[in-house]
């Protein structure tokens, strides 16, 4: 993140103002959708294993439901706010219009150090929480799903809290579960899986070789290991030329193997000491000479002292919010050619939602069926949204702007519809 950090929700505010302004919104749908509908914060009292209570401080925020229950992930991590929990909550309702799920948008976080807690800890901080949250989530009402630092077996331990405060296995109230317990086939890769199908299309537009094209990734959680595997698989044989994680990267000029890097990860907890890389810092990563660049961490990454350095011809943004509308207007004076957060990083509510319809009916679908129904989705919302942007070409908008005014457009007409504005 930049050393002088903007506060998230005000970026998120200002993104919608644009579109606002060019979708000719009136005042009162505007001002609805620039704030949360509900929000809940919570305090959460754990015992902890040296037998003290902590208290820990949540919240939930309910963006927009206009088009379906409530959708978004859980963040446990130490630099929690409301507002980064209210600007992601906002980038959800985008998010699930703009790859056209009927859903809303709405997103969760526990202000803690996963990494300095015991497994023992984690779950009763997971239990505590959805004693709290769970009357307001429901598969109608509000639906959480794994974001940073939470997984499926967080997932599963909120699922169990929530049947033994009703009495009944709602699988559909969570998603991101595991298998055993209601998982959709094709959860845990959805995210890579569906920013690299974009990259598929972006590259076709913009004419990018994918055979000789290299690419780096900046973040090595779930979606950055998921994406540096999955680039290959799908895309053919460009060459990874670096990855990073918060304790810093790697690079070689002749190409890294994913699935060694994986291994190496899982075994030391970090990237950094891959045999035969060379060790660089999260900073030098971002402004490699790289065809593709995947920022798959936390908010901000790019920012106005590091965007005109970004060499980069395509950026896939597969966190959520990793570019500051300062730096937007850097890239796209360059030229460079941004597939949004909330087009890009879709994979995962879309899955997740298919999660959702499978529990409904009780049902599993195989992996196929998983993987050709997100290709079709994100597919066909990336080439909805790349026609908005080059129908647009006076108003010269990039591909976040064109998003932007996909989704706003839709939230805007349920609201309309249902007589809220
Ligand atoms: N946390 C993921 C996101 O930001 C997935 C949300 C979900 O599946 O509900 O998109």
């Amino acid at each position: 993140m930049s050393q002088t950090a903007l506060n998230p929700f005000e970026i998120a505010q200002q993104q919608l103002d644009q579109a606002a302004k060019l979708l000719k919104l009136d005042e009162g749908t505007h001002q609805t959708l620039r704030n949360p509908m509900r929000e809940l914060t919570v305090n959460l009292p754990v015992r902890m294993d040296d037998g003290k209570v902590k208290v820990f401080r949540g919240f939930r925020v309910q963006y927009n439901d206009a088009r379906g229950a409530t959708k978004g992930g859980i963040r446990f991590h130490p630099d929690e706010t409301i507002d980064t929990v209210r600007a992601l909550g906002a980038w959800m309702t985008w998010k699930t219009a703009v790859v056209d799920i009927p859903l809303g948008g709405g997103k969760g976080g526990v202000i803690c150090n996963p990494k300095e807690m015991s497994a023992g800890e984690l779950e009763r901080l997971s239990r505590a929480y959805i004693r709290q949250i769970g009357r307001i989530l429901g598969e109608k009402m509000d639906c959480p799903a794994p974001d940073v630092y939470t997984n499926a077996q967080i997932m599963a331990w909120m699922m169990d809290e929530y049947y033994w405060m009703n009495g009944q296995n709602e699988f559909g109230m969570i998603t991101g579960k595991p298998l055993e317990l209601g998982g959709s086939l094709g959860r845990s890769d959805a995210t890579a899986r569906g920013g690299v199908y974009c990259v598929r299309e972006a590259a076709r537009e913009i004419g990018i070789d994918l055979n000789n094209a290299c690419y780096a990734i900046q973040g090595f959680g779930n979606a950055g290991q998921h994406a540096a595997i999955l680039h290959q698989e799908l895309l053919g044989k460009g060459k990874l030329l670096a990855v990073s994680d918060s304790r810093g990267g790697i690079y070689s000029k002749d190409g890294l193997d994913p699935a060694a890097i994986v291994a190496h990860k899982q075994k030391t907890k970090k990237v950094s000491g891959f045999p035969g890389a060379k060790d660089i810092s999260n900073e030098e990563l971002l402004t490699l000479e790289v065809d593709i660049l995947y920022p798959a961490a936390l908010e901000q990454a790019i920012h106005k002292g590091n965007a005109a350095e970004v060499k980069a011809k395509l950026i896939c943004e597969l966190a959520n919010g990793p570019t500051t509308p300062e730096a937007d207007k850097i890239l796209s004076g360059k030229g460079t050619f941004v597939i949004p957060d909330f087009l890009a990083n879709a994979g995962g509510v879309t899955v997740s939602y298919f999660e959702m319809v499978q529990n409904h009916y009780n049902y599993h679908w195989d992996l196929d069926t998983v993987y050709e129904r997100l290709n079709q989705k994100m597919t066909s919302a990336f080439g909805t949204v790349y026609q908005t942007m080059t129908a647009r070409k006076s108003d010269k908008i990039d591909m976040r702007t064109a998003a932007y005014l996909v989704a706003v457009d839709r939230v805007a007409k349920a609201m309309k519809l249902r007589g809220w504005t």
